[in-house]
């Protein structure tokens, strides 16, 4: 190390060169965000008990700076999706992702949030919140035990740990586009796909038909 402080591209004081030390801009982002992620605070279904679990003493996520759970998506990193997501609260949670600022991650949580759970192919669920809102890591498990939760979280860190500041999506010169929010009718319609449907079903074939019986 000595010696490349010596070096004449890196001059550094003799003084300060053993209270020196060098690393990438890469790795001090990554810390400082690794190391404080702040949840959201919202849980949709009983695997929001074990969520809580993690905030308590016995496991307290605080020791990775993520015991600030934020009332606010505009102050959260990380949404962790615990529970059941039905049609009716997807349009909620993709506005609340929209919501957050960026950099910002998704941790699905156990089986419902995402496959579906034992309530997959159920008329009000949908089958895993992937199909609405990117996830980062999925924990399995009906419920996942707090442990679980805890190993996601550090999988997750992990992850941010990989990322390179030069290519996450969020410091690229396009701006990222919020998701659509899906609207609930008879059943959930992607807003993308409205101009397809309403040629499939215009009102002169619905009012022939009506009018036909
Ligand atoms: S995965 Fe199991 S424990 Fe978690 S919300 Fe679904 S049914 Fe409840």
């Amino acid at each position: 190390m000595s010696e490349d402080f010596s070096s004449p591209d890196l001059p550094v004081p003799e003084e300060l060169q053993g209270q020196v030390s060098i690393t990438t801009l890469d790795k001090i982002y990554n810390w400082s965000r690794r190391s404080s992620v702040w949840p959201m605070m919202f849980g949709l279904a009983c695997c929001a008990i074990e969520m809580i679990c993690v905030a308590a003493s016995r496991y307290d996520f605080s020791r990775f700076g993520m015991e600030v759970m934020r009332p606010s998506p505009r102050q959260s990193d990380l949404m962790i999706v615990s529970g059941t997501v039905t049609k009716k609260m997807i349009p909620q949670i993709v506005r609340l992702y929209n919501q957050m600022p960026e950099p910002k991650y998704v941790l699905a949580m156990g089986a419902c949030a995402s496959g579906g759970g034992p309530f997959k192919e159920g008329y009000n669920v949908v089958s895993g919140v992937d199909k609405f809102v990117p996830v980062d890591v999925y924990v399995p498990g009906c419920p996942p035990t707090p442990q679980a939760l805890l190993h996601g979280l550090i999988t997750l860190q992990e992850k941010i740990d990989k990322q390179s500041i030069s290519s996450v999506h969020w410091y690229q010169k396009e701006a990222s586009e919020p998701i659509p929010v899906p609207i609930l009718g008879p059943d959930l319609i992607d807003p993308r796909d409205i101009s397809k449907i309403s040629g499939r079903t215009s009102p002169t074939s619905e009012s022939e038909s009506v009018a036909g019986s």
